[in-house]
């Protein structure tokens, strides 16, 4: 390295606290560390911590060991109840979550012959730009990001409804993430954000269970294909192991996973039977399980979850037809209809004495069906299926 290169970044590592305070990383004023005086390492509990302090009962084992073999036997074809992921955009309140599950619970039970129910637990929000993050990252909703609490509290609920015989599905969006609570997921999804993503790929090759790939944000089935085929294959990655060290994983690889259809910006609404079957043809083509499940939310309805009920009707008629590779659907549902909005400065409302206040059982990210909506869809969708 040349001396005046050496001498540059000798000159940015400062030691003293008032000569980094007022640092910032795109200033690159370091630490002797490599980090500025904002990076904070605030430590975690380990997966085996959480674990053992909120561990899996015997209610919840069941329901989870049932919920991935049913949801696997009917993603290959061998159920043919239709598999409907159905709950909240994302989780923020446990008392209102919980009255989501009671709900669904009693639902499922009458229609299980006839569907398989599995709820929308969704912790780890992916966001376009910024926003909040969900339960696992800002459990306070107040910027106070405390991770700790977050998880217990996923983990917690996870466990919660679990133990009301409802299995979950969740987004899995941080490596780290899923070995505090793996074993209460009974199907996870890889997000249109993540799907072309390496360290994604590899974690869903590693996951004891069936992972839905979205298509990608412009809406191309192709980047969920190549997910699908990377995660059947083993991988190693950077991970924690159940004492949270960093380690490396290594994965069997998953042969379990199934393409989501949520739309995209390019080629707008893709749950028609011709979309469809281009993407199960894709599949086939790469010898894998042709397997399609069309979200009804999200791109499809364009954001409308008044769209979300006639998307899964036409699903439906599409299942009607021999040969199709629709399993089911994804809806995006909670107590009431609709959403509210967040402050974008959820951070600031403390210091300014302010208090967050939210309507009960409104989505606080994307606009959802109502309770009511949902039951009849789903009793309609029996009666269909
Ligand atoms: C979601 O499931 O809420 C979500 C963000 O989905 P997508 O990755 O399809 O945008
Ligand atoms: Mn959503």
């Amino acid at each position: 390295m040349p001396a005046t290169a050496t001498a540059t970044i000798a000159q940015t590592v400062v030691t003293t606290e008032t000569a980094s305070e007022a640092a910032t990383a795109s200033e690159g004023v370091l630490r002797a560390d490599n980090t500025t005086a904002e990076t904070e390492h605030r430590p975690l509990p380990s997966p085996r911590e959480l674990l053992s302090e909120l561990p899996l009962g015997a209610t919840a084992r069941e329901t989870v060991r049932r919920g991935r073999a049913e949801v696997r036997a009917a993603l290959r074809g061998d159920d043919p109840r239709p598999v409907v992921v159905v709950g909240p955009c994302s989780l923020h309140d446990r008392d209102g979550a919980l009255e989501y599950a009671d709900r669904l619970a009693a639902a499922r039970r009458r229609l299980q012959d006839r569907l398989c129910i599995v709820m929308r637990a969704y912790l780890e929000k992916p966001r376009t730009t910024i926003g909040w993050r969900g339960m696992v990252y800002d459990p306070y909703m107040d910027g106070s990001l405390d991770m700790a609490a977050g998880l217990r509290m996923a983990r917690a609920l996870l466990s919660d409804i679990c133990e009301r015989g409802v299995p979950v599905a969740t987004e899995v969006l941080d490596p780290a993430t899923p070995a505090y609570y793996t074993d209460l997921l009974s199907f996870a999804s890889i997000g249109a954000r993540t799907a072309e993503s390496q360290p994604h790929r590899a974690l869903a090759s590693g996951l004891p269970l069936p992972v839905g790939v979205k298509n990608g944000t412009q809406g191309q089935p192709q980047t969920a294909v190549d997910a699908l085929v990377s995660a059947r294959e083993p991988h190693s990655y950077l991970g924690i192991d159940p004492e949270g060290r960093c380690c490396m994983v290594r994965t069997a690889g998953n042969r379990d996973g199934v393409l989501i259809l949520r739309g995209g910006r390019a080629t707008g609404p893709n749950y028609d039977a011709a979309s469809v079957a281009e993407a199960a043809a894709r599949l086939s083509d790469v010898d894998l399980n042709a397997a399609v499940l069309v979200d009804c939310s999200h791109a499809n309805s364009g954001y409308d979850p008044a769209r979300q009920a006639d998307i899964c009707r036409e699903v439906l008629r599409q299942r009607r037809a021999a040969g199709s590779a629709a399993r089911g659907v994804l809806l995006e549902s909670n107590l009431v209809p609709g959403k509210q909005s967040l402050p974008a400065d959820l951070h600031l409302l403390k210091a300014r004495g302010e208090a967050l206040s939210l309507r009960y059982g409104v989505s606080v990210t994307d606009a959802c069906l109502g309770w009511e909506e949902t039951e009849s869809l789903l009793e309609e969708m029996a009666a269909a299926a």
